[in-house]
């Protein structure tokens, strides 16, 4: 891609802040009730339809079979309704009873959304966290002293500060978003939009053990992913102990531990890809539309494939950077000199049997999901992967500050300079002659 293109990113970080006021939790546990009440007058108000779908199995039309769709009531006479009924000895400002509607209606749109695809059952949804979100007009920010004042009552304010906080001087200049009260803590999120000038589109292919990338400039780049497999295989043998002896405790000990460590590892991931990659369009693989892909993988695979948090992944990295996906569809079939679509995806290396090309099925795949954004944004583009340049390796460090060179790799490796403190470290892996 030549020149360059401004594109906005969005970005929202959370971050709490301790308080401790029994009238906070009194808001909370009154919240809690009228959110329920809510989303129990939203359920009995749903309507029910049949819908007939026509499902297809190699061109033929299956006989179609008929299941019932839940529609929830959003007509503005019910909504009204609904209003009226919850401000009824209510003790607190109305915006809270507005707060907590809309609260209730995005509650049963994500019940909706998983209940179609069939990861939810029949069953309304209880409300079991302590929380309360709050609505813009419930607060009053004061950027200069960094604080933020909540209305529980006309006349009756909670306030808290973020000022001299340890995360103050990263959101210097953001903007508050809605927050949300917990029992402890205030949840506040920070926004911002940031312009990027984009100058470079990397494709991302997500594998088990690593994320390879292709752009023309850089060449391949592959970001190892076995320290944060090897975690998780350490955390899944302890688990599996703790479960068989009966620990539920320790068991719950090593979970919160590995997702802790998960986290660790997928922030400092995200964070160095966009030091190691600014003013870049990382274009990933569309995680909703793979799962039609990978049904059709051998088991192993997609067992493996599923210790990787991809969607975690793709979550974080697009707080930081800008994030495009495209359709995981035949990315390691195609050829991307010739596009011939091979039958079977056998082996490491993809040979094309019209063209010749020999190449790292990998590869392949981040060269095809790079092009079919290019094509997808209108850039009509063939490229013929530049093999000569070699390939970057890219490690994560998941503990301490200091780059990782892995014993194995050791003799291939040559380092480049380290790019950004320990978060990343990056090597230039010559290719075997
Ligand atoms: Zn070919």
């Amino acid at each position: 891609m030549s020149g360059s293109s401004l594109r906005t990113l969005e970005q929202v970080r959370m971050y709490s802040v301790p308080i401790s006021d029994p009238r906070v939790s009194e808001l909370i546990t009154w919240y809690q009730g009228t959110l329920q009440r809510a989303i129990d007058v939203i359920w009995d108000n749903i309507e029910w339809k049949y819908r007939f779908p026509k499902v297809e199995k190699g061109g033929q039309v299956i006989a179609p079979s008929k299941f019932k769709v839940p529609y929830l009531p959003k007509d503005r006479s019910f909504k009204r309704r609904l209003r009226d009924y919850l401000l009824q000895d209510r003790p607190y400002a109305a915006h809270w009873v507005d707060a907590a509607i809309r609260t209730a209606y995005s509650v049963m749109e994500s019940w909706r959304k998983r209940y179609l695809k069939g990861k939810a059952r029949k069953v309304k949804p209880r409300v079991e966290r302590r929380f309360a979100r709050c609505k813009a007009t419930l607060m009053k920010v004061d950027y200069d002293k960094k604080s933020i004042r909540i209305t529980l009552r006309p006349g009756e304010h909670v306030e808290v500060s973020w000022n001299g906080r340890w995360f103050a001087r990263r959101v210097e200049g953001w903007r508050v978003g809605e927050v949300i009260l917990k029992d402890d803590r205030i949840l506040i999120p920070f926004e911002t939009a940031k312009v990027v000038d984009v100058k470079e589109v990397i494709g991302w292919d997500s594998n088990e053990l690593s994320l390879d990338g292709f752009s023309p400039r850089v060449g391949f780049i592959k970001v190892d992913l076995r320290p944060l497999q090897s975690m998780k295989i350490v955390y899944e043998r302890k688990k599996r102990i703790a479960q068989s002896k009966g620990l539920k405790y320790v068991y719950e000990k090593y979970n919160v531990r590995e997702r802790n460590r998960e986290k660790d590892f997928i922030n400092k991931l995200a964070s160095g890809l966009t030091k190691l990659f600014p003013n870049s369009v990382h274009v990933f693989e569309d995680l909703e539309k793979e799962n039609l892909v990978s049904r059709r993988e051998p088991k192993g695979r997609r067992k493996r494939n599923a210790r990787t948090p991809w969607k975690l992944i793709q979550g974080k990295a697009s707080e930081r950077a800008v994030i495009e996906r495209v359709s995981p569809k035949n990315t390691s079939r195609t050829c991307p000199r010739c596009g011939y679509v091979v039958k079977t995806r056998v082996g490491r290396v993809f040979r094309c049997p019209r063209c010749g090309l020999e190449l790292d099925r990998q590869k392949v795949a981040a060269v095809n999901i790079y092009r079919r954004y290019l094509r997808m944004r209108g850039f009509p583009h063939s490229y013929d992967p530049d093999e000569t340049k070699g390939e970057l390796w890219v490690g994560v460090a998941l503990r301490g500050r200091s780059p990782v060179i892995r014993a194995s790799m050791k003799g291939a490796l040559r380092a480049v300079k380290p790019r950004e403190e320990g978060l990343i470290s990056s090597y230039i892996k010559p290719n075997e002659a």
